[in-house]
């Protein structure tokens, strides 16, 4: 007797399916591996402080999540011994001029008082950056913020399948068929959401992001995330290897292949963020990244049997594992830290 059944396997199934395993319950996930899964393109910056949004629900979830992440990711290592590149090494964001820089720093560090996981915050001079980023361009001040950190979107998803499964969870590779419903029924399927036509309507963005090594540099050390100008980001992804992204493109198409444009435009980036570098490329990345109503994720029934966990959008990794935590207990009749009413808005 199957209690749950999980539609669909990326970040917002796969954690529901390992919080309600690790409870006890019979949990059944499928997944259809669609190329575009966003989880799977994801490079991955847990630092919700320094964002400039200001939907007070949205803030309160992602904070919440940075908070959970550290004792998330330390339980699911000690279960499955499987490293998820998680880690805190601080997050730099740069601005244009130094009048912009003490605004910002202004605007993060009042954060503090209601995050202080975020650990110091400070400006760092350009010369500062250089010491902390030798490869990265030293045009620009930033605002460093010790708490920030990165995960492994793919590596992420593969310790959390391995949890699911160690709890005793049923993980099946295909599409989920409606005749085979057992149980309360989670639809966690990022955009291919659309097929339901569950309210609310889930429209998706295609993003696309640049891994490539700096093939002259000698570093060994950790770098810190950087939050470049504009809402382009630089995650480390080994040695000498970042990824750089995202673009952002409103679309209908499914479409995974990697654009010659947006190639371009995030080597010319990837040239202009490290300049004394020669620069070779990895791969192109693309992900299909979910969004509902006001960006503000969906998580809700929308019948007496039927959950829906979509709309991750562009902070999805910060949020699924506190969402899984969370639905897993209001499931099962425990407490929970968020009001999910605040995200059941139809
Ligand atoms: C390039 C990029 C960079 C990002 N960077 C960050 C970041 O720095 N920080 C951050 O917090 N977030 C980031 N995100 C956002 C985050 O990755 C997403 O919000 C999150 O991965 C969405 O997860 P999901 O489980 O909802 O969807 P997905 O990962 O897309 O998974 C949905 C799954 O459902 C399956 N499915 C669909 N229909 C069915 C069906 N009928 N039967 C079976 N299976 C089905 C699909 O095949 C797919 O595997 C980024 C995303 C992208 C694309």
């Amino acid at each position: 007797m199957i209690d749950f059944t999980i539609i669909g396997g990326g970040i917002a199934g796969a954690s529901t399916a390992y919080h309600l395993a690790k409870k006890g319950y019979a949990v059944r996930l499928y997944d259809r591996n669609d190329t575009g899964k966003a989880t799977e393109a994801s490079a991955g910056i847990i630092c919700p402080w320094v964002s400039q949004r200001r939907n007070k629900k949205w803030y309160a979830l992602v904070r919440e999540s940075a908070k959970y992440y550290p004792e998330f990711i330390e339980a699911l290592k000690a279960e499955t011994g499987l490293d998820s590149g998680y880690r805190r090494e601080g997050s730099i964001s740069l601005f244009k001029d130094d009048h912009v820089q003490e605004l910002a720093f202004k605007r993060i560090s009042a954060k503090q008082a209601d995050a202080p996981e975020m650990g110091t915050v400070r400006k760092v001079s350009r010369e500062e950056v250089a010491q902390m980023h030798p490869d990265l361009t030293d045009l620009y001040p930033g605002v460093l913020v010790e708490g920030g950190g990165q995960v492994k979107g793919a590596e992420l998803l593969k310790a959390l399948k391995a949890g699911f499964l160690k709890y005793g969870g049923e993980w099946i590779n295909g599409e989920f068929d409606p005749s085979n419903a057992s149980g309360t029924l989670i639809y966690a399927t990022g955009a291919w959401g659309i097929e339901q036509q569950h309210e609310p309507h889930i429209r998706h963005q295609r993003s696309e992001v640049l891994h490539f090594r700096l093939k002259d540099s000698n570093n060994k050390q950790p770098r810190p995330v950087v939050m470049a100008l504009g809402p382009i980001y630089i995650v480390e992804m080994g040695i000498n290897q970042y990824a750089i992204g995202t673009t952002h493109e409103d679309t209908d198409s499914f479409s995974a292949e990697p654009s010659e444009e947006n190639y371009r435009y995030l080597r010319d980036l990837a040239e202009r963020y490290f300049p004394d570098s020669t620069i070779e490329d990895i791969k192109m990345m693309v992900g299909l990244k979910p969004y509902a109503r006001d960006f503000l994720p969906f998580i809700g029934a929308v019948d007496d049997r039927t959950i829906v966990i979509n709309g991750m959008g562009a902070t999805g990794l910060t949020a699924s594992p506190l969402v899984g935590r969370e639905v897993a207990n209001h499931l099962t009749g425990q407490d929970t830290v968020l009001d999910l009413n605040d995200f059941s808005y139809l």
